[in-house]
């Protein structure tokens, strides 16, 4: 089959999949404490979920990231894994991962490396427990810590995401840094992007620029720039005293559109061509209108072909240019 290529030449190699909006937490840049969420019969079933991320990997598609949400809270979620299992057997799947914030490790680390997920991100902002229950608004940091551990115990490759949030974890920069490499884990930083609705004061005043933040590792550290890129948003650098790979992930401040291999998938079935864009694809209906999967092909060719050159973020100004209606649990970062 004809592998997806956008009309800027890039290869569509990687999905991401938002399997559920809900979550056992309340991040305070993610959701509103009250959060509405989506009646049942507009989510994906696995079963089209299944069918849905298939089609994808017979187009092309060599890279799965499960998100959410949380995706290990919805339910049976990991029939889902074990199904996806056979497109890494099959090789056409090169990578099946997810981005979770922890709280459910302890319960599926295991399972989740027996289906033959390799590595996975976790979302950790702080190692203070006052200060986690602040962010996290329900989560507890104990319950996460014990959820890393049945990750690496299992064999889990795990990569700490945390979100650069100004005056709130600036003062962890080393503790975190040094509590990874004692691990053996990366660690990428994210710079909080103006989604949601949560007004846009809140998102300008915690912005902590990741150059900054650079700049204050380089005077501990060594720091060596690494050419590797993953089509993503994310830059990398060598701690040369640890041997640690430090990320930043600079969606408003860099453009990494030109290189941009991936495309998002809500769990109602709505495809994302951009992060920072509006425009999306409903294939919910060409899914649930045929038992056929033509029509559903053909959506996501249409789809791929409506892939913008890049998003409009922008901070530079001191608004929020380009803001976003959508929660990130909606496309699950
Ligand atoms: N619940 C899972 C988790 O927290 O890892 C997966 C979904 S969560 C939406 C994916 C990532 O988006 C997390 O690393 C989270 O920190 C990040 N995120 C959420 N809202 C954000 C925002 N406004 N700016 C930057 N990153 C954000
Ligand atoms: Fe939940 Fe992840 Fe959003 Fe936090 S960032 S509220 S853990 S979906």
């Amino acid at each position: 089959m004809t592998p997806l290529i956008d009309p800027f030449a890039r290869p569509v190699s990687y999905l991401r999949v938002s399997v559920t909006d809900r979550c056992d937490f309340r991040c305070v840049y993610c959701m509103a404490e009250n959060m509405t969420f989506l009646p049942k019969k507009e989510l994906l079933t696995l079963e089209e979920l299944d069918r849905l991320c298939s089609a994808f990997v017979r187009m092309g598609v060599e890279k799965l990231r499960i998100t959410g949400g949380e995706p290990l809270v919805r339910r049976g979620i990991m029939t889902f894994f074990g199904a996806m299992a056979r497109h890494l057997d099959s090789g056409a799947l090169k990578e099946l991962t997810l981005t979770t914030n922890g709280s459910q490790l302890g319960r599926f680390a295991a399972d989740l490396a027996a289906t033959g997920v390799r590595r996975i991100n976790v979302s950790l902002d702080t190692l203070d427990e006052r200060k986690f229950a602040e962010v996290t608004r329900w989560g507890r940091l104990p319950q996460v810590l014990k959820g890393i551990d049945a990750a690496q115990a299992a064999g889990l490759r795990v990569k700490i995401n945390a979100v650069a949030l100004k005056g709130f974890n600036e003062d962890e920069l080393f503790r975190l840094t040094e509590w990874c490499a004692e691990r053996d884990m990366d660690l990428t930083w994210i710079e909080v992007m103006p989604m949601g609705d949560l007004g846009n004061e809140d998102r300008l005043d915690q912005y902590w620029a990741l150059s900054d933040l650079r700049a204050r590792l380089a005077e501990r550290y060594t720091v060596t720039d690494i050419p590797e890129r993953t089509g993503g948003p994310a830059r990398y650098v060598r701690l040369e005293e640890t041997g640690q790979k430090i990320g930043f992930i600079t969606p408003l401040s860099h453009n990494f559109c030109e290189s941009c291999n991936r495309v998002r998938l809500t769990c109602t079935g709505e495809l994302f061509m951009c992060l920072g864009q509006e425009d999306n694809a409903d294939l919910r209906r060409p899914l649930r209108a045929s038992e056929s999967d033509a029509g559903l092909e053909d959506a996501i060719r249409e789809a791929i072909s409506r892939k913008p050159k890049g998003h409009d973020f922008d901070y530079s100004r001191q608004r929020a240019d380009g803001q976003m209606s959508r929660h990130m649990s909606h496309t699950g970062g």
